[in-house]
């Protein structure tokens, strides 16, 4: 195993999140604005065949496990055929996609065939009315229907990401927990990162990882954190102590996982970064359109990760929030 993309604090990368697309079905208000959204032009976006490539490239640099994600995954045209081509290249032994299941009922099953195994579903409240509110769409039927048709393709590892907006989602901890307890998925809260696409974070948002795991405790069971959790992975792992579930929390404001991160990204457009809040970018579209050698790709990909820094700036005041938001990066 080859594990090229070292940086300086002697991070290893060996996970690569893939946007397959920055356009959105939905207007989530922490990610997209209303209206008038700014997507990539359609010529912008790396083809399968490109991305198909890059991957190979990172392979021989010791990625080994890569996300789907966008905008919404689901949009792109014939997903579970890049999943398959994906799957079969050398070294990726793990592929997870990302999704709002708003097409998941029309998708699963093909995802499934291709060999896709993980899901990460984004979803946030069991209430339409709020679901409105939070996604300006009506759309809370057709993610439930598509989680049902996740189960019956054989999906059985599934994550609920809920975005932990406070003054807002408190009401829904409760019910998203137990509707996740009832059927075997675990929820996992993500605190509010300053990605929105109108600028409306401040710290007063973000409920914190704390004050859910506190209530969850009281409501239902009390919660453990489990010792030999993966350090590397974004989400700290909790445990009911009655034994029925496990509750994940990404708590990137207020527990920071920087120097743990093993994470790098490739944006719908061809840009690679080495973290969520970068604000440099190395662009590889450019590279993979004329003719570069794999060589070529390679050295960009190491530099990024070079350049990488020691961690996001979001608990101070020099942090200056990334040119794109989250749904033109890749969450
Ligand atoms: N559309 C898919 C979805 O919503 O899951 C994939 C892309 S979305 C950008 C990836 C994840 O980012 C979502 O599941 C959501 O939990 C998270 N997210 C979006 N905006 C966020 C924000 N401002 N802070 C924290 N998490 C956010
Ligand atoms: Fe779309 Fe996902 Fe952003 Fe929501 S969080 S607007 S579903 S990309």
């Amino acid at each position: 195993m080859s594990f090229g993309l070292i940086d300086g604090f002697g991070r290893i990368h060996d996970s690569l999140r893939i946007s397959v697309t920055d356009r959105c079905n939905i207007r989530c208000f922490y990610c997209m604005p209303e209206e008038a959204v700014d997507y990539a032009r359609r010529e912008e976006i790396l083809t399968f065949e490109e991305i198909e490539r890059f991957v190979r490239v990172a392979a021989t640099l010791g990625v080994n496990k890569l996300r789907l994600t966008g905008g919404e995954p689901l949009l792109r045209r014939d997903l579970p055929k890049l999943i398959e081509r994906l799957a079969s290249i050398p070294g990726i032994h793990d592929i997870a996609l990302t999704t709002n299941a708003v097409l998941l009922s029309q998708h699963a099953q093909a995802l499934h065939d291709a060999g896709l195994r993980r899901l990460n579903i984004h979803l946030d409240t069991l209430d339409r009315e709020r679901f409105r509110q939070i996604t300006r769409r009506d759309d809370l039927p057709r993610v439930l229907d598509g989680i049902n048709a996740a189960v019956n393709a054989g999906f059985s590892r599934i994550k609920l990401n809920i975005v932990a907006v406070k003054g807002l989602i408190e009401p829904d901890i409760t019910p998203m927990a137990l509707y996740c307890r009832e059927r075997g998925f675990e929820p996992r809260f993500i605190e509010f990162m300053p990605l929105d696409a109108q600028s409306i974070w401040d710290r007063g948002k973000v409920l914190l990882a704390d004050d859910i795991i506190n209530l969850l405790s009281r409501e239902i069971s009390p919660l453990i954190a489990v010792p030999d959790a993966d350090p590397r992975a974004p989400a700290t792992e909790f445990a009911y102590a009655d034994g029925a579930g496990t509750v994940g929390f990404v708590a990137s404001v207020s527990k920071p996982f920087c120097l743990n991160c093993n994470r790098i990204r490739l944006t719908a457009d061809g840009k690679i970064r080495y973290c969520l809040f970068a604000i440099e970018e190395t662009e590889v579209k450019s590279l993979l359109r004329n003719g570069a050698g794999d060589e070529e790709i390679a050295e960009a990909l190491k530099r990024n990760v070079s350049e990488k820094w020691i961690g996001h700036q979001i608990n101070s005041t020099k942090f200056v929030p990334p040119p794109r938001p989250m749904y033109s990066i890749g969450g």
